[in-house]
């Protein structure tokens, strides 16, 4: 037995489940096909920038575990920046719940959601795609990759990658009480701890979420500087749990759609160069995937030029600014601090304007003068990380 649908999105993150959303709500009959029994636990900080939770068709706030009115930026002991908001900039979440809540929504306009099942094989017909699962065939008119940085559709659609992977760490950590009021006040990024990248506490509701990742993961063993930044800020764990797994930093290289399959969010390679955030690009390019389907009538040819023309307009601009700011901000730590020495409050503020919604990178920054990434700089997927778990 074969099921059907117009549209079956594979993979229940922001992506998947925004595109849904979408669809079922313009009355395309749609599938969301997931491979793990959900709710499930995804390796991530789940903090929600305000521009990523504006841009959500649902209100969270059954999932919020903590919401932060104030962010610190930490870049040496001597340049340190507090930005503050009168709504929240960062809302943390735990992944499990926050998807879950976005897969109900969509399953409450109609989308139906398979899960239990992966995908395993792919192969595009002249009017249609089918997909093999581990527990029977699905044919859709179109498909959304929505199934992460390891994105077995973009491999078996044939496209070919060249995002810039970066490693990070996740460690969801229980301290005592006494440490857990200490460290639970504020949302903190510190750049000056991790060679090539940041680390960062998320306070959630009982617990810690303690992360870092790095740009140069050559020149880094990330489970020694984790271990490290705890120490020096006195985060003695009673329980760790260790999740690794890697953000996708550039986008992929040749097209976001082909075959009639639309790549989003991180198979995609839309996380955010600057913050590592990939929730805000993951939610805004399933959006768009659908809605390139809806207005493209369900036409092959119109759907997939309409999604390169809408990523081109609405994402890719963004992320080429952001690129070359992380540059600076990664790679050129003497210039970076020189500059945040002399700018850092307007800097600062300016970055909460993006990350809040207020404004864009194109908005901000088009007058800022950096480097590129040189190609010496790029990793490739499939980067290992030696401890912890695969997310
Ligand atoms: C350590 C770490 C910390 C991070 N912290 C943050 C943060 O605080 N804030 C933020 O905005 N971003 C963060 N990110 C990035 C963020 O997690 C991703 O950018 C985001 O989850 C991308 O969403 P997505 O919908 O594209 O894919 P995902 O959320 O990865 O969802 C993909 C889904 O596809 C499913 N799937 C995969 N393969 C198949 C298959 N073959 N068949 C069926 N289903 C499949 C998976 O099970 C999964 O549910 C972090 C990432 C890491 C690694």
């Amino acid at each position: 037995m074969r099921e059907e649908f117009d549209v079956a999105v594979v993979g229940a993150g922001p992506a998947g489940t925004s595109a849904a959303y979408v669809l079922a709500s313009s009355g395309v009959s749609v599938a969301i096909v997931e491979k793990a029994q959900l709710p499930r636990y995804k390796t991530c900080g789940g903090g929600l920038l305000h521009r990523a939770v504006r841009s959500l068709p649902v209100g969270i706030s059954p999932v919020i575990e903590r919401e932060f009115r104030s962010v610190q930026m930490i870049l040496s002991p001597r340049l340190r920046f507090e930005v503050h908001r009168p709504s929240p900039i960062v809302t943390m979440t735990m992944r499990d719940a926050l998807d879950h809540l976005l897969v109900e929504a969509a399953a409450g306009k109609g989308a139906t959601v398979l899960q239990a099942r992966a995908v395993t094989d792919l192969r595009t017909t002249s009017d249609r795609v089918e997909l093999k699962t581990d527990a029977g065939a699905i044919a859709a008119k179109f498909v959304i990759a929505a199934d992460g940085a390891g994105s077995t559709i973009a491999k078996l659609a044939g496209f070919g990658d060249g995002r810039f992977m970066v490693p990070a760490l996740e460690c969801e950590i229980e301290v005592s009480p006494e440490s857990f009021e200490q460290h639970a006040t504020t949302a903190r990024f510190d750049f000056d701890r991790i060679p090539f990248g940041y680390a960062w506490v998320f306070p959630k509701r009982s617990h810690l979420s303690v992360g870092a990742l790095s740009l140069k993961p050559e020149a880094v063993k990330l489970h020694e500087v984790l271990d490290d930044y705890l120490r020096r800020l006195s985060i003695r764990p009673l329980t760790i749990h260790r999740h690794g797994y890697v953000i996708p930093l550039s986008p992929r290289s040749d097209g976001f759609a082909r075959s009639r399959v639309l790549l989003s969010g991180d198979a995609a390679g839309f996380a955010d160069p600057v913050t590592a955030e990939g929730i805000t690009f993951a939610v805004g390019s399933g959006q768009l995937a659908a809605r390139a389907i809806v207005e493209g009538k369900l036409q092959a040819l119109v759907v997939e030029k309409t999604y390169e023309q809408l990523v081109e307009q609405f994402i890719l601009p963004e992320l080429r600014i952001a690129r070359r700011l992380a540059k600076l901000l990664y790679f050129h730590p003497t210039a970076r601090d020189a500059i945040f020495a002399m700018f850092g409050p307007r800097l600062t503020e300016a970055m909460t304007r993006i990350v809040t919604g207020e404004s864009t990178y194109n908005e901000t920054v088009p007058q800022i003068v950096i480097p590129r990434y040189s190609e010496g700089s790029r990793t490739h997927c499939g980067t290992e990380i030696p401890r912890g778990t695969a997310g």
